[in-house]
């Protein structure tokens, strides 16, 4: 009988061990990540004024896409014989 009583206080516990929620996880600390790359600085050439812009160039809002041609660096841009944008300038800080 008291084999019985320990199994069953023996199982109880073990009932209530596993119960126990698990620890919550540690709270995400973005600060000891690695930072993300920059993006990549691309350009784009319109290629009915032959200027070329940097990515976000507000003149670019007024260009189709399909006269935009995505340009690797000012030196392709300028083997294309675009010039640069006098609004961004994006020779600038190259
Ligand atoms: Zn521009």
């Amino acid at each position: 009988m008291l084999r019985v009583l320990i199994t069953v206080v023996l199982l109880a516990a073990v009932a209530a061990c596993s119960s126990v929620p698990p620890p919550p996880p540690p709270p995400p600390r973005g600060t000891t990540e690695p930072a993300p790359p920059p993006p990549r600085r691309a350009f784009i050439g319109d290629i009915r004024t032959k200027e070329f812009h940097r990515e976000g160039c507000p003149d670019l809002e007024n260009v189709d896409i399909s006269y935009q041609r995505l340009l690797e660096d000012p030196g392709e841009a300028a083997d294309e014989k675009f010039a640069p944008c006098k609004r961004c300038r994006p020779y600038e800080g190259w």
